[in-house]
């Protein structure tokens, strides 16, 4: 069953070839058996999960099912799961047990879907590796030497050996198509404003966005559907109709303008991974696509303008964890500076700290104007660089991280080269578009993602682009070995 698409298994549930009890256990069984050599689970919530499917079983039988009733999902630890420990990877939360859930869990609840558990996610989902992680890192499938990638490190290590039929990510700067890539699975970044942030927990508000990893492009559409909608709760939702995304995956992409920025092709990409993306394109040229050179001359600016932008918001979303209101709390504090100090230099590691130095000194008095305000100025300019190519082009293309996943320790201690890993990744973020990464192929054994950036809103056209190439390919049908 675990070598099955979301579509197939909801095919067979719906057949009765399995129940979706049966099905849970086969992940769980999988999960017991094998994530130990992993750690892509911080929790997993088998108690839930067989409750979940059970129901699921029940709406099967009364006829009342949708795409992802009894289909089980894992869920990325950054969403609030009411009753089920929350930890976002950090120490500061290791007790943490939401008492609400977040409106993306809500809706896969609505539909029947069954979580299997929390995955794992570098610490406040801030970095590439998945090695900030408070419990430990996630190991890449492919090689257990090497890293996931990261924040949605253990969702996509999870689908990636089929512990898991779907998980769900958060990017703000490349965390879910830059682990998909690294670990040769599906991810979607939608357009800002697509998905709910509503009890998704917070990191830099202004570029977070949840979107879904799997196998798939097809399975993409239909968690997509069940994720995004607008939300109340969340101010900067937007009230945009959802439409079925499925409906259009087969659509023709004859005539489809692929633009080709000259800076996703430049010294810094590994020649191997180059080649790969070159080959992808040639795919897409047999297809009816034809390439336009584009230039988006202000990429050189996003990975320092994103790192004054999201350290400045994490610094203030992550005030809030001060050991009194939120978070966890040192022992014995001899008075209210001493609690503050204390429960936020055990709680947090060291990325987050950083992270939060950067930010403070940012914002303070007398620096704004030359850091964040320029940031800004900077975000602004590479939003007019994709809305100016997107006037050429339907879809923009190129490679979704310059490498294949590194060794586990090899950039830990380099925070620069580390940021370097979401070079293609992270003006998507600035500017609030939407993003996929599809697996095209493999570097001395390892798989590398191809990226699809697509105007606001056009996820439909996104995962449609990716349907035809996937079938016409089979990179995402491959599993690595020792998970077949
Ligand atoms: N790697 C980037 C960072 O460390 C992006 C993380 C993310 O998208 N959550 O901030």
């Amino acid at each position: 069953m675990h070598t099955k698409t979301i579509a197939q298994l909801a095919a067979g549930l719906r057949n009765g070839d399995f129940s979706s009890e049966e099905l849970t256990r086969a992940y769980l069984d999988r999960i017991a058996r094998y994530d130990d050599s992993l750690n892509s689970f911080i929790t997993v919530s088998e108690e839930v999960a067989l409750q979940q499917a059970h129901a699921a079983d029940q709406r099967l039988k009364a006829g009342d099912s949708t795409a992802l009733t009894g289909i089980p999902v894992a869920q990325k630890d950054i969403f609030c799961s009411d009753g089920v420990l929350t930890t976002c990877g950090s120490r500061m939360l290791e007790n943490f047990v939401a008492p609400y859930s977040a409106t993306v869990i809500e809706k896969f609840n609505a539909a029947g879907a069954v979580m299997l558990g929390k995955t794992n996610m570098d610490e406040f989902a801030m970095g590439s590796s998945n090695e900030t992680s408070y419990y430990g890192p996630v190991r890449n499938p492919w090689n257990t030497d090497t890293v996931p990638g990261g924040s949605s490190g253990g969702s996509a290590a999870a689908v990636a050996a089929r512990l898991a039929p779907a998980a769900t990510g958060t990017d703000t700067g490349g965390s879910i198509r830059q682990p998909a890539g690294l670990c040769g699975i599906t991810g979607l970044k939608p357009t800002y404003g697509r998905v709910s942030r509503y009890g998704m927990i917070a990191f830099a508000s202004s570029l977070d966005q949840g979107g879904p990893l799997a196998q798939t492009a097809e399975d993409a559409a239909i968690l997509l559907g069940t994720m995004a909608g607008f939300d109340t709760r969340d101010s900067t939702s937007i009230d945009e109709a959802v439409p079925d995304y499925t409906a259009s995956l087969n659509a023709d992409i004859k005539g489809l303008k692929i633009g080709l920025p000259q800076e996703y092709f430049n010294e810094g990409l590994d020649a191997g991974v180059g080649k790969a993306v070159e080959a992808a394109i040639e795919e897409y040229k047999k297809l009816g696509a034809k390439i336009v050179d584009i230039s988006l001359p202000n990429s050189h600016l996003a990975v320092p303008a994103y790192y004054v932008v999201a350290p400045a918001e994490c610094s203030s979303n992550l005030s809030r964890f001060d050991g009194a209101r939120f978070g966890h709390r040192c022992e014995t504090p001899r008075d209210l500076e001493d609690l503050y100090k204390r429960s936020r230099g055990e709680g947090f590691g060291p990325e987050v700290k950083r992270r939060i130095m950067i930010g403070t000194y940012a914002l303070s008095a007398g620096y704004y104007d030359a850091y964040y305000l320029k940031a800004q100025k900077v975000r602004r300019l590479i939003s007019d660089d994709f809305k100016q190519a997107f006037e050429k082009v339907d879809v923009i293309m190129g490679p979704t991280a310059p490498t294949v996943a590194f060794k586990l320790g090899e950039k830990k201690d380099d925070p620069i080269t580390m940021y370097l890993s979401d070079i293609y990744t992270i003006a998507v973020n600035l500017a609030g578009l939407p993003g996929m990464s599809i697996p095209a192929g493999f570097v001395k054994q390892m798989p590398i993602g191809l990226q699809i950036i697509g105007n606001y809103f056009d996820e439909a056209r996104l995962l449609n682009v990716a349907h035809r190439y996937q079938q016409v390919t089979d990179w995402h049908t491959h599993a690595p070995a020792g998970f077949e």
